[in-house]
């Protein structure tokens, strides 16, 4: 029986440019993440476990057919559930594609997990949500959020310590860490810097402005609404005071849900099928 459920493969082409590139970030979105925040903006698959189940075979084959059609690396979305059956698909990954493994999760995981991980992940992108635990439990349900995530994201830097990336500015190694500035989240944002420069001023952070309501957040008094310019200004201000000077920042025009994928279950079925 299949212990995997995942709900898309495909080229993405809006992750941070280094991930990216030119043709494109290999992803594999696993269903249902350990965080189902409310304002979660792949809420079809993180909340309702909508997906396909897959055994090993099955998955390596999906990794196949990115890398073959032009994959800067395999990026795996939201895959911590599902850590231990991703072990062994990993270690068979390993000699047979060529290219990077990304691992792009919510940054809620316990370093004993992400321990399994070492010689298989090249790529750590964890969100770090939350400096404010109470906001943390407010939107997210989930306990200490800030010591863990803390703790998780030292790890993935103790496992990858630098930052490798190709003539082309495509990375092979190295940690991204991203924060999404919610509306209303200035001072979680600043602390969230503080807590990156913590751990090591030199990483790598994405500033993400993208936020927009799902109807699931639509009526909520803070979370209804887009992110204003001032906001976000205030975030990034936040990020060169901690003394962070990597990172990536967006323009607010990419608040739109245009660049949330598309969870279409029959397209990845029939690709299964095409690939057997
Ligand atoms: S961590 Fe990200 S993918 Fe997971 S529920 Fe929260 S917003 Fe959604």
């Amino acid at each position: 029986m299949a212990d995997i459920r995942i709900a898309r493969v495909g080229l993405h082409r809006f992750e941070e440019p280094c991930i990216s590139g030119t043709r494109g970030s290999g992803t594999v979105f696993f269903s249902g993440c350990n965080l189902r925040c409310r304002f979660c903006q792949n809420y079809e698959i993180s909340r309702d476990d909508k997906g396909i189940p897959v055994d090993g075979d099955t998955l390596l084959r999906l990794m196949q057919y990115l890398v073959d059609e032009g994959a800067h690396n395999i990026n795996l979305v939201t895959p911590s559930n599902y850590t231990n059956v991703l072990i062994p698909v990993l270690e068979r990954a390993k000699s047979l594609l060529k290219v990077p493994i990304v691992w792009n999760s919510s940054g809620y995981e316990s370093v004993a997990n992400l321990k399994k991980l070492e010689g298989y992940v090249d790529i750590y992108l964890p969100d770090f949500k939350y400096s404010d635990d109470d906001m943390a439990w407010r939107y997210s349900h989930a306990k200490g959020y800030r010591d863990v995530a803390a703790k998780a994201i030292g790890e993935m830097r103790r496992q990858q310590p630098a930052d490798v990336f190709d003539d082309d500015g495509i990375m092979w190694r190295g940690v991204i860490v991203r924060h999404l500035v919610l509306p209303c989240g200035v001072e979680n944002a600043r602390g969230v810097s503080r807590e990156i420069a913590a751990i090591d001023k030199s990483m790598y952070v994405s500033m993400m402005g993208q936020y927009f309501p799902t109807p699931a957040v639509a009526d909520d008094p803070t979370l209804g609404r887009r992110l204003t310019e001032e906001e976000y200004d205030a975030a990034i201000d936040g990020f060169f005071e901690a003394g962070l000077t990597n990172g990536f920042s967006q323009s607010l025009d990419s608040a739109t849900e245009e660049y949330v994928p598309d969870f279409d279950l029959g397209a990845l079925e029939s690709l299964i099928a095409r690939l057997k």
